[in-house]
């Protein structure tokens, strides 16, 4: 069984071509699977009943199945639960902004990249998500809210379970389809890939001519080499130096910037000492980034804290009186098991445990 999703707008091209279909029947297939949404191939009205059969008998159209979903009584985000085909499970959460909504997607099951304080990594790398797998979280998640325009989703950001760049084949296709005229039709500028900085894979990214090109976001969550390291394991052998002088090289499309984002850890790395020493981090090229603060998310058994509301403020005030652009992300739907991973951990202790 082959899933269509998994396929870019070219490898569909050719698999219609291959199977003695005239060409213009991949658009038309592609219209029913990412502009309708349809939830099987007898919805393709527009295709002869010989295709529709055919496309039943060897083609999957979904891959995800929704186990439970929690809003948000605070934010209204919503976060979703699925099961994979193999019973794994993955997340995908909404987040309501102010003019718009984005959605934040899996690309792994768990994580091999080991930062300790994050929830996801803590059983390693089960497996990548298939390009199937991860477009299907925007499908689903649209086609549950109604295609409204108020409901719209705008914003796609690789920010949920697992490392997007260690999957680099199937991420890079799943925004093909995100960005494609002629499949999802999101912009380019309103997806955002968020890596811990594995230096070769975002080298890579950008020398990759068929990579569609999308916003930057790095895990910085240090102020130093050390720190780094300690939080990180990845920077052990991806330096800080090396990953400021990688950053501030890419070429960058006019009016983009890079994201950094810090994780606000307890008497980590959320002390003054720390806010400056990651403004002259910065302050060569302050236009290239901005700073994406993120208070940690607590979770049970976890080894750090949030830091206090006033602490956290007082972090981005230095950063702001240097003039660098600095949000803080409080976490959405605190209430709705806040840290990434969580739900799945709760419901593999319902279900599988
Ligand atoms: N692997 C990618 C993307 C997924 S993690 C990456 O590391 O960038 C997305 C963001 O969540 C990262 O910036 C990470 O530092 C942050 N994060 C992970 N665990 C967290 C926690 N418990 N509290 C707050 N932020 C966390
Ligand atoms: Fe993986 Fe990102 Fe979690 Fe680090 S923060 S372990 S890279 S998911």
């Amino acid at each position: 069984m082959i899933n269509l999703k998994n396929l870019n707008y070219k490898e569909l091209e050719k698999f219609v071509l291959e199977k003695g279909w005239q060409k213009f029947r991949a658009k038309q297939i592609a219209k029913w699977l990412y502009n309708k949404k349809v939830k099987s191939f007898q919805e393709m009205t527009d295709l002869s009943k010989d295709i529709r059969q055919t496309l039943e008998k060897e083609c999957e159209i979904n891959s995800l199945q929704l186990i439970t979903y929690q809003q948000s009584k605070i934010d209204g985000s919503i976060k979703f639960l699925w099961k994979l085909k193999d019973g794994n499970t993955i997340e995908t959460v909404l987040i309501n902004e102010k003019n718009h909504k984005t959605l934040c997607v899996s690309t792994q099951v768990g994580c091999a990249v080991g930062c300790r304080f994050c929830y996801t990594t803590k059983d390693g790398l089960i497996r990548n998500l298939e390009t199937s797998e991860i477009v299907d979280q925007y499908i689903n998640v649209q086609r549950f809210l109604g295609e409204s325009e108020e409901n719209r989703i705008s914003n796609i950001v690789y920010m949920g379970m697992g490392e997007p760049l260690a999957n680099y084949e199937n991420v890079k296709k799943s925004v093909q389809i995100f960005t494609h005229p002629d499949m999802c039709k999101l912009s380019h500028r309103k997806i955002t890939i968020s890596s811990s900085g594995i230096l070769h894979q975002i080298r890579k990214m950008y020398e990759d001519k068929d990579f569609p090109e999308v916003k930057l976001a790095v895990s910085l969550n240090a102020s130093n080499q050390n720190q780094r390291a300690y939080l990180m394991p990845i920077s052990q052998t991806n330096t800080l130096e090396e990953l400021m002088e990688l950053l501030r090289s890419i070429p960058l499309k006019p009016g983009w910037r890079i994201t950094l984002e810090y994780v606000l850890i307890k008497n980590v790395n959320d002390t003054p000492e720390d806010a400056k020493r990651l403004v002259n981090l910065l302050k060569k090229d302050k236009h290239r980034f901005k700073v994406n603060l993120i208070p940690f998310n607590p979770y049970p058994e976890s080894d750090f804290e949030r830091p206090e509301e006033n602490r956290v403020l007082a972090f981005e005030k230095i950063l702001w009186d240097n003039n660098i652009a600095t949000f803080i992300r409080w976490s959405k739907g605190r209430d709705i098991a806040a840290a990434c991973g969580q739900l799945r951990k709760k419901e593999l202790l319902q279900i599988d445990v």
